[in-house]
């Protein structure tokens, strides 16, 4: 007899999930995480009564009502919308792009009508088959939207020049003929007042957690403390690289506590798509939580290249890293008694939703 049913590896959402499922059905589960709180990628830090999103801006928002109830069930949300605003060179444009763009990017837009005569017109540049992203983003959307708000930013997230990056990165670009700013077109939305780290707290009651502990570096100590494992960490870490590593982007978060300053920008996300601004977005956190209080917290993103021992933020799910991942995957199957789950264990981009929605898939197949 094992002293525990399941070893969760990772205390992320997907892990938290997992383990509040196996706990109703009287499972009995360990959590551990190599860093020093559980939460993972959502978890917050509280400064000025602010809820900070430590790991970078997180807005929930689904269409699954399934989801959506489940989640509601761990915290009450607001009603927050992400209307986002891009900053270039001083002059503000809504995305993504919409009635709003156009009609300041073209002066004369008024109706969806003149929208399209001046993309469709621009468009015209691309004769032949496009043979990189810049080409591929003109033959969709025209210079002037590509210049203003596509070309920096996507170089300053790759760190490549648009002509150097392949034009398959984009298939589309959503084209919005409405007065609409909502981001996102998901049904359900907000943030959760009081922030994320009440939910996984909740659905981690009545399992034992463990926190600092990697995995990897006291495999005896753990690998024989349950009858399975349930591992949200990086796959190809975990079976040491031997078909070689999986290739990410990472970023860097710069947090800057403004104690005289009640709101900075105006409103949650603001992304910079000039050249010359080596971050990609500020967070102003306040404004997830519609806070009027005094003093206010930014966070700064810069995109970096990824090496060992940083942060995995966005798997690089080119043909290369996802060949790579299928023999990971391969050898994973044969093992019976661990599964991998979550962004890093599946190699996948998973917003929250479908991490969670990923979890609760897991737990009806093998906990039934
Ligand atoms: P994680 O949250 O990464 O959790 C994995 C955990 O495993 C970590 O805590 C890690 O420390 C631990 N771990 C790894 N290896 C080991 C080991 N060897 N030993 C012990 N512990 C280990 N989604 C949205 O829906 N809306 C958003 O606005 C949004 N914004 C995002 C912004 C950024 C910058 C990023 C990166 C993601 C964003 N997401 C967003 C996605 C969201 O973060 C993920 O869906 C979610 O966090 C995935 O949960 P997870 O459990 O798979 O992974």
């Amino acid at each position: 007899m094992k002293k525990y049913d399941y070893l969760i590896v990772g205390s992320g959402l997907f892990g938290a999930t997992f383990a509040h499922q196996a706990t109703l059905k009287g499972k009995k589960c360990l959590v551990i995480d190599k860093r020093s709180h559980i939460g993972g990628n959502v978890y917050c830090d509280e400064e000025l009564g602010i809820q900070i999103h430590t790991y970078g801006a997180h807005i929930f928002h689904t269409s699954n009502k399934e989801v959506w109830d489940y989640i509601n069930q761990f915290a009450e949300f607001n009603n927050f919308i992400l209307n986002l605003v891009a900053n270039y060179k001083g002059t503000v444009y809504n995305l993504p792009f919409n009635m709003n763009t156009f009609s300041k990017i073209w002066p004369d837009v008024v109706y969806p009508k003149d929208a399209i005569r001046h993309i469709e017109e621009e468009k015209k540049e691309i004769i032949d088959e496009p043979k990189n992203l810049e080409e591929k983003a003109i033959s969709l959307v025209g210079r002037s939207i590509y210049e203003r708000l596509i070309k920096n930013y996507t170089e300053k997230q790759w760190n490549r020049s648009c002509k150097n990056l392949p034009e398959f990165i984009i298939t589309r670009i959503p084209v919005r003929l409405t007065y609409n700013n909502n981001y996102y077109y998901d049904k359900y939305q907000g943030i959760p007042i009081g922030g994320y780290n009440q939910i996984i707290e909740k659905m981690l009651e009545g399992s034992n957690v463990e926190l600092n502990v990697n995995y990897l570096e006291n495999k005896d100590k753990y690998s024989n403390i349950a009858n399975k494992i349930i591992y949200t960490g990086m796959i190809d870490e975990f079976y040491n690289y031997q078909f070689g590593e999986l290739e990410y982007r990472s970023l860097e978060f710069e947090h800057i506590t403004l104690p005289d300053i009640d709101n900075y920008q105006g409103t949650a996300c603001m992304s910079f798509t000039d050249e010359n601004t080596k971050y990609t977005r500020i967070i102003e956190h306040k404004h997830f939580e519609m806070l009027e209080s005094k003093g206010t917290i930014i966070t700064k993103e810069y995109p970096k290249d990824w090496k060992k021992g940083d942060e995995a933020y966005y798997p690089l799910n080119d043909d290369k890293n996802n060949n790579l991942y299928k023999k990971y995957k391969e050898i994973s199957e044969k093992d019976t008694n661990i599964i991998f789950g979550g962004r890093l264990g599946h190699y996948k981009y998973y917003d929250m939703d479908k991490t969670i929605e990923a979890a609760l898939k897991l737990s009806k197949e093998e906990l039934n």
